[in-house]
């Protein structure tokens, strides 16, 4: 009877592996059609300036316009487009739009892209980024570049390389998610970061945990020390703002200045110029 059921066990399973195997092909191949039929939308959060309040720039975040499940956010498809290699079309998608938007906004506002570890093995990637800048006309001074620190664990010096060049070019660099995973210092001298994005694990219960906020202004203190800025991410409450101001930060992104929205929807201060999607 035991082995019976054991083996029913092994059928059950097999049967809910290839389940999720199945579903996991079709959602690869549905990732490949977005890619091809535009299905991806870049959409836009706010970030500030923490002293004036006043908006210094967008953070660019894919989402996906599925046909028939609506609108997908990231952390649902990244993984698996990580995984595939399909990371490069779309994010060089991401990065094209993003650079394309932002040369028709009010030239003091900068737009910062998140770049996928794998991105950073493309051997073409810093001539993408170049391509990038030159087709949509935006001044490398109004790009940023987001990275977790896992990029940093493979691969150290060709990327110290491959960041100074982007530096060289004017482009700034942020540690993004920082206080989440490794986390190592040594990443902060070793590599030429101008910003640290803070976890927004560390924003949450920072009105009620003076332990979050002992780790900010220990952030901060480093930070300036070594000559870079810090952002708060997740930001979603007046509170927790000018605990932020308090603490030092220097700017703050959050669902209290503005949640990811697209481009359509945005309000700007000066007129707009038509991105190059409009003159398609
Ligand atoms: P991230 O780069 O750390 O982006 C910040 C995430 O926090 C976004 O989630 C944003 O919507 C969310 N967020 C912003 N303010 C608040 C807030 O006040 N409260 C809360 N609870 N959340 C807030 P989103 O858009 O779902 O993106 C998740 C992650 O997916 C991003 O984290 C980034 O790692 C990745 N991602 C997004 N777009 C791209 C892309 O184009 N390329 C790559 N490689 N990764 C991307
Ligand atoms: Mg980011
Ligand atoms: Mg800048
Ligand atoms: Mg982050």
């Amino acid at each position: 009877r035991s082995k019976s059921a054991g083996r029913d066990c092994f059928t059950i399973y097999d049967e809910a592996m290839s389940a999720e195997l199945e579903a996991r092909n079709t959602l690869e191949g549905d990732l490949r059609d977005a890619i091809a039929q535009c299905q991806l939308e870049v959409h836009y959060q706010p970030f500030v300036d923490a002293l004036s309040g006043a908006r210094r720039g967008f953070e660019a975040l894919v989402r996906w316009r599925h046909p028939t499940r609506g609108l997908i956010p990231p952390d649902q498809f990244i993984p698996l487009a990580e995984e595939t290699g399909l990371i490069v079309p779309l994010g060089e998608f991401v990065l094209r739009r993003a650079c394309a938007d932002a040369a028709g906004w009010p030239s003091d506002l900068a737009v910062a892209v998140n770049l996928s570890p794998i991105q950073f093995k493309e051997a073409e990637l810093f001539e993408m980024i170049c391509a990038a800048l030159a087709d949509s006309g935006l001044p490398p001074q109004r790009l940023e570049i987001e990275i977790t620190e896992s990029v940093l664990l493979e691969r150290g010096v060709e990327n110290h390389a491959f960041m100074q060049r982007l530096k060289q070019l004017g482009i700034e660099l942020a540690l993004d998610d920082f206080g989440t995973g490794y986390s190592s210092l040594s990443y902060l001298t070793a590599f030429p970061f101008d910003k640290i994005k803070i976890d927004k694990s560390f924003i949450r219960n920072l009105t009620h945990q003076p332990r979050s906020s002992a780790i900010i202004s220990a952030i901060v203190t480093l930070a300036r020390g070594l000559d870079m800025s810090v952002t708060a991410e997740g930001v979603e409450t007046r509170e927790e703002f000018e605990r932020l101001k308090a603490l030092g930060v220097n700017f703050a992104q959050g669902y209290l200045f503005g949640r990811p929205q697209p481009i359509e929807r945005i309000l700007f201060d000066a007129p707009v110029k038509p991105s190059r999607r409009d003159a398609a």
